[in-house]
């Protein structure tokens, strides 16, 4: 199976999973799991399949939409180890494909296409956060000529340093986004303004 993942670099694949993503100056970075979505199984290590995922809260498709009509562009940063170097195995087909379900389910949701570019670091080098490799090669290659904005830019993530977060209380999405010099949001910052009522999703959350 072969998805629609336009450009492929190694040592991390590229998804340009809407050709209508263009360049811009203000970019929404977003991580992926833990972020956007939680899973729904109790997989440790990756999905079970390309529906093993779920909204981390409902608000965020609106979230998203509300950043792409305020003229942000989303890109989603994501480390994906067990894909290693098989770009094409069958880790990377399974993220692949549960990837392409969130972009659709997305567009679904908004009620409009979000186009998204995607980045997924398979391998423990610079370009896995905190690595900001996955950043740079966006920049160069990804956004149109556009330079970001930094002041506008931001970065929201789960692996924050904090006792509970992925591995152990990895910080790498924090130190991703300070190497970059953009904002740093936690992820329940981030969606649950939109929280119409309190919903408790985890102790963490809203
Ligand atoms: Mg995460």
């Amino acid at each position: 199976m072969h998805l629609p993942y336009l450009t492929r670099y190694r040592p991390f694949s590229i998804s340009r999973a809407n050709p209508a993503a263009q360049g811009g100056a203000k970019i929404a970075a977003i991580d992926l799991d833990g972020t956007m979505i939680a899973r729904k199984s109790t997989n440790q290590w990756g999905p079970k399949d390309a529906d093993d995922w779920k909204w981390l809260t409902a608000t965020v498709p609106a979230k998203i939409k509300e950043l792409h009509e305020g003229g942000y562009k989303l890109v989603i940063f994501t480390n994906q180890g067990s894909i290693k170097g098989a770009m094409l195995g069958a880790a990377s087909d399974k993220i692949r494909a549960m990837i392409d379900n969130v972009l659709k389910g997305l567009s679904t949701a908004a009620g409009t296409a979000i186009p998204a570019q995607v980045l997924i670091a398979t391998t423990n080098d610079n370009f896995r956060k905190p690595g900001t490799g996955m950043w740079e090669f966006f920049v160069e290659n990804l956004n149109g000529g556009v330079a970001p904005d930094l002041a506008e830019s931001f970065f929201v993530g789960d692996a924050a340093g904090r006792s509970e977060d992925i591995n152990g209380g990895a910080a790498s999405d924090k130190e991703f986004a300070a190497a970059i010099g953009i904002k740093f949001i936690l992820p329940e910052d981030f969606w649950c303004d939109q929280m119409p009522f309190p919903v408790i999703l985890s102790p963490r959350l809203c």
